[in-house]
């Protein structure tokens, strides 16, 4: 963002934008759970006017849907955007993990240790939403650590986008990510073998993507037709 003046305005939009996503990405909001407008306002006790511009906002990055009528909902992405989604997240994660220097690693160190630590108590105890938190936050404290804020961002977007699709798609209840892999890619970045740490990201989204059930999306026109047939 430019460095011009915020209003205090923009500041409550960003944060009334901030805990909804954050509710959308640790799953408390649901794909299709509807977004009642007055009851934002009253929860997060904040005025009617930012609320509407702050699921405006929401609505163009596509973490909710605004429909004439309807009103505001979390969305449902499609088993293409799902695949799309990842798709976009091994060239943007690609691009992080390259931008990360073992000068970077070593200023970090403490950050990331602790969220390793925090990542470990969380997959060792059995509160999911703790669970979906902390792997989601290693990929995002790589976006932010690597220094390139437009990197960061996009990856934000489509972290909240990859918590909607593994609501909606994960074939089982088991964490997404494994703790080892996340391991993995920081000890070839502290070794400054980036190739490496690439492949091991590049391997883990794999990984993830194929814990998804997108080849069993129900079609609502065929199966209907399918069960009308001989009827
Ligand atoms: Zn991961």
């Amino acid at each position: 963002m430019a460095s011009q003046t915020v209003t205090a305005k923009q500041l409550e939009v960003q944060r009334i934008v901030d805990v909804l996503s954050r509710a959308i990405a640790q799953h408390r909001l649901k794909p299709g759970t509807r977004l009642i407008e007055a009851q934002i306002v009253e929860t997060l006790q904040a005025n009617r006017n930012h609320v509407q511009v702050a699921l405006q906002r929401l609505a163009m990055q596509r973490i909710i849907t605004i429909e004439p009528n309807r009103g505001a909902m979390v969305s449902q992405p499609s088993a293409r955007e799902a695949r799309e989604v990842f798709a976009a997240r091994r060239a943007i994660e690609r691009a992080i993990v390259e931008c990360i220097t073992p000068a970077i690693m070593q200023k970090q160190h403490e950050r990331i240790s602790r969220h390793l630590n925090n990542e470990r108590a969380a997959t060792n105890a059995t509160d999911r939403r703790a669970i979906v938190r902390e792997l989601s936050e290693f990929h995002l404290m790589l976006g932010e650590i690597c220094g390139n804020t437009v990197l960061s961002e996009i990856l934000a977007n489509l972290m909240v986008r990859s918590s909607l699709i593994v609501a909606l798609y994960q074939r089982n209840d088991v964490p997404s990510c494994a703790s080892d892999e996340h391991q993995d890619i920081i000890t070839a970045l502290q070794q400054g073998e980036r190739d490496k740490a690439v492949a091991v990201m590049l391997e883990h989204l794999d990984e993830l993507e194929a814990q998804l059930a997108l080849e069993q999306q129900p079609e609502p026109d065929i199966n209907l037709r399918e069960a009308l047939a001989g009827l």
